[in-house]
């Protein structure tokens, strides 16, 4: 799917890679999924992923969270986790900072934008970013990568692909301001090629690759 959609796009496959989202499904698929070598895995729910984690310490993976965060979670996050792409304030990147224990690599970070202002949905709005970019860019123990979204759901592929390119001109005035972001979260099982399309650098594919959840 990534591979055809990148060819309509005239993109190289190898500019986008492969979130798979693992959230409700079982340790058992995960470790089959990761032994075709699939390394990067993500999951919505502090407390399921870390059960996760413990069953699956012998395996190479590079755990990325994606789901709302609360405040009192951010030490798990900060512990166990490669990328959390779903920051959306100020509050978190401090804590996730302070937090990050010295002996780990700084935990790479994507801002999540609530990109067609759903009063309902986790992200910041896009006039926030240069602000929270600013302030991810100082902070010790983290390196900003880039944004993440999930346009609102709907059946409009114009629309959807809209609120990506939306995503993507917020990214590049992040990059234009100097910040050096090479991650571009856009993408789930239904809308693939639009975020392709509007340049897209990750995917995060649950449903497509592991059937539906319960
Ligand atoms: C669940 C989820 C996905 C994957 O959705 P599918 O439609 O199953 O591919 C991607 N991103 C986020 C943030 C999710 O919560």
């Amino acid at each position: 799917m990534i591979d055809s959609a990148c060819a309509d796009a005239g993109r190289d496959a190898a500019s986008v890679r492969l979130l798979a989202v693992s959230k409700r499904h079982p340790v058992a698929a995960i470790r089959k999924l990761q032994a075709q070598g699939q390394l990067a895995f993500g999951e919505n729910y502090v407390d399921e992923a870390l059960e996760k984690q413990a069953a699956l310490a012998d395996v190479d993976i590079e755990w990325h969270y994606i789901g709302p965060i609360q405040s009192n979670k951010t030490r798990d996050l900060a512990a166990h986790f490669q990328w959390v792409q779903s920051v959306d304030r100020e509050k978190i990147l401090k804590r996730l900072s302070a937090q990050r224990p010295d002996d780990l690599p700084p935990m790479n970070i994507c801002l999540q934008v609530n990109v067609d202002a759903e009063p309902q949905k986790a992200g910041a709005a896009p006039a926030d970013l240069p602000g929270l970019a600013e302030l991810a860019g100082g902070l010790p123990g983290l390196r900003l990568r880039g944004l993440m979204c999930i346009p609102r759901a709907t059946d409009s592929i114009t629309q959807t692909r809209a609120s990506f390119a939306r995503t993507r001109e917020c990214f590049e005035a992040l990059c234009v301001a100097g910040h050096e972001l090479d991650t571009l979260s856009m993408g789930m099982s239904g809308d693939i090629a639009p975020a392709i399309a509007e340049g897209s650098t990750m995917v995060r594919v649950g449903t497509a690759l592991f059937g539906p959840r319960d």
